[in-house]
């Protein structure tokens, strides 16, 4: 997620690195790696569209981690060698700075009492849990100097059965409440506050209320906000928001079909179509049959329709309440006004039973193994014997583990699956099986940790092989330990992770917060899973006396290997489950028609409409000034600016920023691809993971892998491709990025220039695994993030870096896997020289870039190792510019896949039609995103989310949809954005609202690393100071009348755009049914 910022702070809303088009990042879950940023969740729900951050945000980090699977894939970071553990990897003496408390005769007053109170060195924060006096309400009060404040409230929340309640209470309170008696107050949020953070969880058992802001008076805006909808909201009096969040039957009129629509009930349609949610989702719930996590918290879809208002309303009472609170305060604001402002909330309450009724109860453990089989939907083509997926999970424990063995097991994960070079990984890849491996390793934010791992892409035959592979490699390493090497390197690894705590765009004090309410949740200490120092010496020192054989293999045979409580899951495709699924509950609907009467029928068309026409009302401009925002005094005037030196070091071009980064140093070098032969573009992704997983002359590749771990905090290398505003030709590159402690900076160098010039392109069974693992993962991209594929198809259409990134991670892209698969086998010369041309082309002097992020003593220090790592790159004089000028052709495509919901997109480049930038246009696309597509395509249309995004870069702007029950529909929707703008009215403080919200995006938070990134990519694209400072104002005087002009510029996407869906073959002729020969149609899965 780090890359939000970086990707803001751009020049807004660019999308210059959207265009990557990869999964995100995949953690492992272990109790170290709570320290990453994002919570484990794709399985939980969240109520904004993950991808509002997938198209601007987390672009290239998801980039790096797929091209690259160095040791960056699971931990950012490592660095010592093993001699000098006790040696602090990031320095940082916890020394206690001056941090004001909280009188504890004022809490007194105030209705609080101090249960306890630490300083935790880990943070360097003061810790005091407070409990509410006469609810018994509990709040983590952390004081420190960090100015990105944050605020949560959670609820324990287990449910009962699968209609989803917690999720669609979780969408329905921030629909308005006692103080902001508006439709969505959230939104209002949205639009127009300087949130760092913004968003709401559902997990299995607890649901999650997080905002951030650097501002104080905005922080406390959005915890009043917050505050005020999960206590006081109007969704318990309210049905429609149930029917719109929750579920409804829609009519719109008599004579046509009824239908279920739902926002929720959309977004899990759309989770229920992606085989690896499913095989998550029938894990969790066999390997828990007993207890509350038995159901699905986030609703299935087939029963979601039996969730009545009453429940739901019931489930609120209960739950949220004081009494079943935990709520957390984190930064830099006063701690006195905290307390104060809970005390205003929680005073109105008294005690209730809710702790006793929300208390989770643990799984008891198996006797014996069991085995589920399971179905998947699966698109008709392709060879379906070789979709199976099969997958071990185990509950370790009957109760919840003590931290020590909890970090002792994530560090064993770590050694296991953590890195390309992690024995079990490896060996499960290499045996050829499948595709690509699932299960998250060891997961411990639920009551009792579980392991689960797998192999997706097997074919039937093999699937029994797969289990025992895994059941030997455990035995195996039981029996033989782990290299040392390979421990060091983790260990390092695990250690520079936590202290440095890079927690990218996501704030550190929520990845805290979720961190501490890991154990907070479950009646546990609240302090404890912050402070890992003294479990990580502890491990360190038996690892040193005993060898980590006898620290490791008891865990791998008590836990896993003796363990009966073990679930094994298969999962079959069958290419007629969406189809049946459909056809199942298109028979209840018509069963329910067919028995009302004419009345009946005319009553729901009558509700349809009464809810639509609300939906589409808005709020009185008295209901929205209540929802407090600042002025445009609050805003500085100038964009935020990044110390950046420019220098040359042997000719080449040097970028230094001088910031404090606690001695690490963060280091890109980038290399031109512009005279790369057309053919090979579609190779690049592969060639930049060749480099980190193929191995030199003299290092194996688990060596090297091992050695960047021990020695770095990681090494990454990806494309980077963008649009240059005024210029035809694209900004292409390649970035190898890396980062180690500013001491290291030599090993960092040494590193970078083995990886780059010293790999051999040799070992053909490793590429073959690339191929297929690349293979599985744009698959999987395709179901969970249509709405991404169709953008770069769009994209691809309008313009050449569209088209090249195509090529790199679109549709494209996954017909050239495809083809590869079998050349590799038949020509594996060709691809082994092609590889190396791309290296010859690319490795030069000429058009290379250093960008370097440190303070500036370790940057000085470390110009000495960048002018050797240049020395050793060869000269070349300039090479010509390969031609590229090619474009997918620009007609409407419909690619198909097995799913319930589709991806619905539509775009035009504004500036072919003469469209010239100013700095109102990020305001105005924002705000169509937050009122015209919210309120249409999903509030009303029952869609997951809408949204536009336009690339300021190339010009086109883009209309998409995800987890959409419509088709034409919603393109219809786009196609009235322009009058929408025209008819378009909105008071003084509504558009003020709307400009702060932009500059919120523009000067999103970021920490030291990407405010370097960040400062690069500006170098790479042209944007300069200038500009963004003209850019700024014109945003700060965005008017009314602004909006009025843009709609001729939106115009041309409804004239002249491209339409691009992914969607079902149902829906897909039925649109061509209506609208004939609309879509031309493509398979996708
Ligand atoms: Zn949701």
């Amino acid at each position: 997620m780090e890359r939000t910022a970086l990707l803001r702070s751009l020049s807004c809303s660019s999308l210059a690195c959207s265009r990557f088009l990869f999964s995100a990042p995949k953690f492992s879950r272990s109790f170290l790696s709570k320290s990453r940023a994002v919570p484990s969740a794709a399985r939980y729900h969240r109520r904004l569209v993950p991808n509002r951050s997938l198209l601007r945000r987390n672009k290239w980090r998801s980039l790096a981690a797929a091209s690259s699977n160095s040791s960056t894939l699971r931990f950012s970071l490592n660095k010592k060698h093993f001699s000098s553990l006790a040696v602090r990897a990031v320095a940082s003496p916890p020394t206690q700075p001056d941090i004001s408390g909280v009188d504890d005769e004022v809490a007194e007053k105030l209705g609080f009492e101090k249960v306890s109170e630490e300083f935790i060195g880990e943070c360097k924060s003061k810790a005091v849990l407070f409990k509410h006096k006469k609810t018994g309400a509990q709040v983590m009060s952390v004081s420190n100097d960090d100015e990105n404040k944050v605020f949560g409230v959670v609820f324990r929340t287990p449910p009962k059965d699968s209609t989803g309640i917690p999720h669609i209470l979780e969408h329905s309170v921030l629909c308005g409440s006692r103080k902001y008696p508006l439709k969505e107050p959230f939104v209002e949020l949205l639009k127009g506050s300087l949130n760092t953070f913004l968003n709401a969880f559902t997990y299995p058992d607890r649901t999650c209320y997080p905002v951030a802001s650097t501002n104080t008076k905005d922080f406390y805006n959005l915890v009043d906000v917050y505050l005020d909808a999960v206590f006081f909201p109007k969704c318990i009096e309210d049905f429609q928001t149930f029917q719109q969040e929750g579920w409804h039957y829609e009519l719109n009129d008599p004579s046509e079909d009824i239908t279920y629509k739902g926002v929720v009930f959309n977004e899990m349609k759309g989770v229920y179509s992606q085989p690896d949610n499913l095989l998550g989702r029938t894990a969790q719930q066999a390997l828990f049959p007993d207890n509350t996590y038995g159901v699905d918290s986030g609703g299935d879809p087939q029963a979601i329709p039996k969730l009545t208002f009453e429940e739901f309303k019931e489930f609120h009472r209960k739950f949220y309440h004081p009494s079943n609170a935990r709520i957390w305060f984190y930064g830099d604001d006063d701690p006195y006004e905290r307390l104060r402002i809970l005390s205003e909330y929680l005073d109105a309450f008294d005690a209730s039973n809710a702790p006793h009724e929300s208390k989770v109860l643990p799984q008891q453990l198996f006797s014996e193994p069991v085995r589920i089989v399971e179905k998947y939907p699966a698109g008709e083509g392709g060879d379906l014997k070789k979709k199976h997926m099969v997958c071990l999970n185990w509950l370790l424990s009957d109760k919840p583990l003590d931290l020590q063995t909890e970090l002792t097991l994530g560090f064993l994960d770590h050694l296991m699956l953590g890195t390309p070079a992690s024995p079990l990984r490896k060996v499960l890849l290499e045996s050829g099986l499948g595709d690509a491996i699932i299960g998250g390793g060891v997961e411990d934010e639920l009551l009792q940790p579980q392991f689960s791992i797998g192999l997706k892409g097997v074919s039937e035959d093999d699937v029994p092989k797969v289990e025992e592979l895994i059941m030997n490699s455990l035995k195996k390493l039981v029996e033989e330990g782990f290299d040392s090497d390979a421990v060091e390197a983790s260990m390092n690894t695990i250690e520079f992770s936590l202290r440095e705590n890079n927690t990218g765009s996501f704030p550190r004090g929520l990845s805290l917060m979720l961190r501490s309410m890991g154990k907070w949740i479950y009646d546990m200490d609240p302090f404890e899973p912050l402070k890992y120092e003294k479990p990580l010496t502890i491990l360190k020192a038996r690892i040193a006396e005993e060898g980590s054989k006898a620290v490791f293999s008891p865990l791998i045979e008590k836990y896993i290997l003796n363990n009966p409580h073990c679930v094994t899951i298969e999962m079959q495709p069958d290419p007629e489950k969406a189809s049946r699924d459909e056809a199942a509950e298109k028979e209840i609907l018509e069963k329910l028609k067919s028995s009302m009467t004419e009345e009946d029928l005319a009553e729901l068309a009558r509700a349809t409409q009464e809810l639509k026409l609300k939906q589409e009302t808005p709020d009185p401009p008295e209901a929205l000034r209540s929802v407090p925002s600042l002025s445009l005094h609050d805003i500085p005037k100038e964009p935020m600016r990044v110390p950046t030196e420019i220098g040359d070091i042997n000719g080449v071009k040097v970028l230094q920023h001088d910031l404090f980064t606690n001695d690490v140093l963060y280091t890109e070098v980038v290399f031109d691809t512009s005279s790369l032969k057309q053919e090979l573009l579609p190779l690049v992704p592969l060639f930049c993971q060749s480099l980190l997983e193929m191995g030199t002359k003299d290092l194996s590749f688990v060596q090297l892998n091992q050695l960047i771990g021990r020695k770095t905090g990681g090494i990454s290398v990806y494309p980077f491709t963008s649009s240059i505003r005024g210029k035809k030709d694209p900004s292409s590159h390649i970035i190898v990025r890396g980062k180690s402690m500013a001491g290291r900076a030599d090993d960092l160098f040494n590193l970078m220039n083995c990886v780059l010039q010293e790999v051999q392109f040799t070992d053909q069974q490793r590429f073959k695994q690339f191929v297929s693992q690349s293979k599985a993962r744009l698959e999987n991209r395709l179901r969970g993030s249509g709405h991404a594929i169709a953008m770069a198809r769009m994209d691809a259409k309008l313009n050449v870096a569209g088209w090249i990134s195509e090529q790199m991670g679109g549709l494209s892209y996954l017909e050239f896997l495809q083809a590869l698969e079998e050349k590799v086998d038949n020509d594996w010369a060709g691809i082994s020289s092609s590889l190396e041309e791309i290296r010859q082309s690319l490795l030069s002097r000429e058009g290379c870039l250093i960008n370097m992020t440190a303070d500036g003593k370790n940057l000085s220090n470390s110009e000495k190792f960048v002018s050797k790592f240049l020395d050793l790159l060869p000269s070349k004089s300039p090479v010509e510019r390969a031609s590229w000028g090619i474009q997918l052709p620009p007609n409407n495509e419909a690619i198909l896949i097995p799913t319930q919901v589709n991806y619905v997109g539509k775009a035009a480049n504004l500036y072919d039609s003469g469209y010239q930038l100013n700095g109102s246009a990020y305001v105005i696309t924002k705000h169509i995103s937050n009122t015209w597509l919210w309120d249409r395509v999903r509030v009303s249309g029952g869609a997951y989310g809408g949204f536009c995004n336009f690339d300021t870069h190339s010009g086109v702007f883009t209309f998409l949809s995800y987890r959409d029950p419509n088709l034409l529909k919603t393109l219809d929707i786009y196609d009235g954005t322009g009058d929408f703008l025209r008819e378009f009215e909105m008071d003084d403080d509504a558009l003020t609202k709307a400009i702060i919200g932009t500059i919120g995006d523009v000067d999103a938070y970021q920490l030291p690393d990407a405010k370097g990134y960040s400062s690069l990519l500006r170098h790479l694209l042209g944007v300069t100071e200038e500009e963004r400072q003209t850019r700024r104002e014109e945003i700060l005087s965005t008017s009314l009348k602004d909006f009025k002009e843009f709609a001729d510029a939106i115009d041309t996407i409804k004239d002249k755009g491209v339409a691009v869906v992914v969607a079902s073959p149902d829906d897909v002729e039925a649109a061509n049914k209506e609208r004939p020969d609309f879509f031309e149609v493509k398979k996708g899965l």
